[in-house]
């Protein structure tokens, strides 16, 4: 770790207040300047920019309120529209426990969000990032929320040259120690993922712009787009599968729901068979769709979970009977789209109905 003389903590919290008052962006989640927060909506937000980017969590956020104003509309609404509204986002599992903590938030807290870390903690969904940044952000009490873009500006402005996720520890404390006492809690956290999400950028951070630009370890290294470091991530397994595009004489396509447990719980899909590594031997066509003049459709199309790659093929045919698996369902083209198909599967339909 370099050695760098810094100024105050409370100096440091002062100049990246003043920065976060000039330079905040608005979104559609955030408080105007000076006003309360709905912890609802900072809820919400905060499930849904798990693994995705502001820009594409926009109008999701919009969708959703304008759907479902208050988290009691939420927690009444059916998983089905809840998943619906959902696809395309991803991490499906966020959706299913988002109704779930709606559901308990009504059931066991009269509609309002508790504002302690150990209820937040007991919540569907909610893990010690997400209860720090609602206690913060909605509540304005002082808690400790680490997400991507605080691990980097922790580790530039430290030094941390141990790689994550090793370096977890050092960068909570370090993040601990720059927020201690802080007199906006709310938007002391705000501001400090506002920064790594602008200035302090993975690639070409804009130091010059930075107000902590003077104390800055790694700035003063001549190595910040370096850090923080990781290591090596693990290669993922690939798996293959055929999904079909299964078309009656009427024009709708057969789809299928998937069991409520499990990836895509709940969600509706392109019926498949089974996704296998490549030493397993892989599925020949299922009963279903036998009979249906099946020919395959190149290319195939591909798409990267957390745990492993997939790669399917596409088969096309047209139905001979109107014979469907469980779970399955025929309905028109045009209303795909009502449906809860997750990315993958949109992937394939896009494919489908662009190629005619
Ligand atoms: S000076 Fe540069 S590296 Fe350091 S915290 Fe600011 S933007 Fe990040």
């Amino acid at each position: 770790m370099s050695r760098t003389k810094k100024p105050s903590i409370p100096a440091l919290q002062a100049a990246l207040l003043d920065w976060f008052d000039r330079h905040r962006r608005v979104m559609p989640w955030r408080a105007a300047k000076g006003r309360r927060p709905n912890p609802y909506h900072v809820w919400l937000s905060e499930i849904m920019l798990q693994q995705t980017t502001v820009v594409t969590v926009g109008p999701y956020f919009v969708k959703f309120t304008g759907l479902w104003p208050t988290v009691g509309d939420l927690a009444a609404a059916k998983l089905d529209d809840v998943l619906t509204a959902w696809a395309g986002l991803g991490y499906y599992a966020r959706a299913r426990n988002l109704h779930k903590c709606a559901q308990a938030v009504v059931g066991q807290y009269g509609g309002k969000f508790p504002a302690d870390e150990a209820s937040l903690l007991g919540l569907p969904g909610i893990g010690p990032y997400t209860a720090a940044a609602i206690i913060s952000i909605a509540f304005d009490k002082p808690a400790v929320a680490v997400d991507g873009n605080v691990e980097r500006v922790v580790s530039r402005f430290d030094g941390i040259e141990e790689p994550l996720p090793l370096s977890k520890p050092a960068i909570r404390a370090g993040a601990a120690k720059l927020a201690d006492g802080n007199p906006r809690p709310g938007d002391f956290t705000q501001a400090m993922m506002e920064l790594g999400a602008t200035v302090c950028t993975p690639r070409k951070p804009r130091c010059g712009l930075c107000p902590w630009q003077n104390s800055c370890a790694a700035r003063k290294a001549g190595n910040a787009e370096e850090l923080p470091h990781k290591l090596p991530k693990k290669a993922k397994p690939a798996k293959t599968g055929k999904v079909y595009w299964i078309v009656n004489t009427k024009g709708q396509v057969m789809i299928q729901k998937r069991a409520e447990k499990g990836l895509y719980g709940g969600m509706y899909q392109l019926p498949t068979t089974a996704w296998r590594e490549a030493a397993e031997k892989p599925d020949g066509h299922p009963a279903f769709v036998s009979g249906h003049g099946l020919a395959p459709i190149g290319p195939s199309v591909r798409h990267s979970f957390t745990h492993f790659d997939l790669s399917l093929e596409i088969w096309q045919g047209q139905a001979a009977s109107a014979q469907l698996p469980v779970g399955g369902k025929w309905v028109s083209i045009s209303a795909l789209d009502r449906y809860a198909l997750p990315t993958l599967m949109q992937k394939v339909a896009r494919l489908m109905i662009g190629g005619g």
